[in-house]
């Protein structure tokens, strides 16, 4: 579980203060798919690399499993919205990157990504490079080397922001399955409305900058969702 205690974040740029982030509380069950949805320069990747531990919060703390969160670690791995495969290495090796550091041996690290390349349809890329392939594929492959890992949390900065329509909704309904086949708890941010109530358990809600959660709600209706019936898009709106 994630609990999220008056985080807030000030930037010192230029001699000038900004504020990035008001205080923020959140508690985040062990397997909650939740979505941050706001606009641009709310704080949304803000908060997100604090959960991560890749930046430090002015105030407040961020427990993962109670313990309080000082630095990243491999239980909370962060996605970005430009897949950064290592160029160096092949798919295979990508996937077993975090395996390999992790002292795992060559033959469970090759059956462990084989796993996973194959869980995000990348079978038959094994040795392909990022330069050869899609936007759609490189993120697939970003999204299985952070699940070989295996961490509790995935962290997804927009991740689908730079597709086409045709290539997210295909993505949208493999991170489904992948979720709820490997049962992470997955924080999703996001500036549309309607990749938030497709895909999220639970809508979190920022105000524009500075940030704050103006509303938090959840979804309980069967995956996949047919928006337009449920009105949900208005709704949230
Ligand atoms: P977007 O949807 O455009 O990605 P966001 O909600 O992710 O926006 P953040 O990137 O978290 O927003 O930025 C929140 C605010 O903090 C913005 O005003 C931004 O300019 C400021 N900010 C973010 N990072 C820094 C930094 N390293 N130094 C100074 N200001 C920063
Ligand atoms: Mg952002």
């Amino acid at each position: 579980s994630l609990r999220i205690e008056g985080v807030s974040k000030t930037f010192e740029s230029n001699g000038r203060q900004v504020e990035a982030l008001r205080p923020v509380d959140l508690k985040i069950a062990s397997g909650e798919f939740v979505c941050f949805l706001g606009p641009s320069g709310c704080g949304k990747s803000t908060l997100l690399s604090i959960i991560a531990g890749l930046e430090s919060a002015s105030s407040g703390t961020v427990f993962a499993n109670d313990r309080a969160v000082s630095g990243p670690g491999t239980d909370r791995i962060l996605l970005f919205q430009e897949a950064a495969l290592f160029p160096w290495l092949d798919v295979q090796k990508n996937v077993e990157f975090g395996l390999r550091q992790a002292g795992i041996p060559a033959r469970k690290r090759a059956e462990i990504a084989h796993k996973f390349i194959e869980l995000v349809h990348l079978k038959g890329f094994e040795r392909s490079y990022s330069h050869q392939l899609s936007g759609g594929m490189r993120q697939r492959a970003a999204i299985a080397r952070a699940l070989a890992i295996d961490p509790e949390v995935l962290l997804m900065d927009e991740p689908f922001g730079a597709l086409d329509a045709f290539t997210r909704d295909r993505l949208h309904s493999e991170l489904e399955s992948i979720w709820s086949s490997t049962q992470k708890t997955i924080l999703f941010v996001t500036h549309n409305v309607r990749e938030a109530v497709a895909l999220g358990d639970r809508v979190v809600v920022f105000a524009p900058r500075p940030g704050r959660i103006v509303r938090d709600f959840r979804i309980d209706l069967p995956r996949p969702r047919s928006l337009e019936d449920h009105n949900l898009v208005d709704k949230a709106a």
